[in-house]
């Protein structure tokens, strides 16, 4: 006996037990196959979620956020230099030419995020995860208005 995953044309899902594929097709073609919750006979065998699983690659969505933001976090704190508050004079400095040009991260104010927006300055705001890692970081922890944004 196999067991096929079976679906009817109203969208019903449900399980058939039969001697074979052939034994299947057979029945089905003589109206023999009928939904149990509809009682239709226009039933499909779908394929069984081992088929599908097994022929799949994973899926973007299938990557673990925690770990996605892990890295990204552990990316920022290697490659950018930590301003803390200082953040959007040194944007500012570095737009101009006054300080040489680097990565850099740090907290900002909406007042200072727009002045950087009038002034051209290029520059990405991220949603920062509390982490035990980054705790301590001027990032997520030196700014209040951060906290009362984005805790809820
Ligand atoms: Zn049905």
């Amino acid at each position: 006996m196999i067991v096929f995953d079976l679906g009817c044309t109203n969208g019903h899902k449900f399980e058939g037990w039969f001697g074979s594929i052939e034994d299947f097709e057979n029945q089905r073609e003589v109206g023999l196959v009928e939904c149990p919750i509809c009682g239709t006979t226009q039933v499909e065998k779908l394929l069984s979620t081992f088929a599908i699983k097994s022929h799949r690659s994973p899926k973007p969505s299938e990557v673990d956020p925690g770990q996605a933001l892990a890295e990204l976090c552990r990316f920022l704190k290697d490659n950018f230099d930590d301003v803390g508050s200082q953040f959007a004079q040194e944007a500012l400095k570095i737009h101009y030419g006054v300080t040489e040009k680097r990565n850099i991260r740090g907290v900002s104010t909406v007042d200072e995020e727009e002045m950087l927006d009038r002034e051209g300055v290029k520059f990405a705001k991220i949603p920062m995860p509390r982490m035990p890692e980054a705790a301590s970081s001027a990032f997520i922890s030196d700014n209040k208005d951060w906290d009362e944004e984005d805790e809820e």
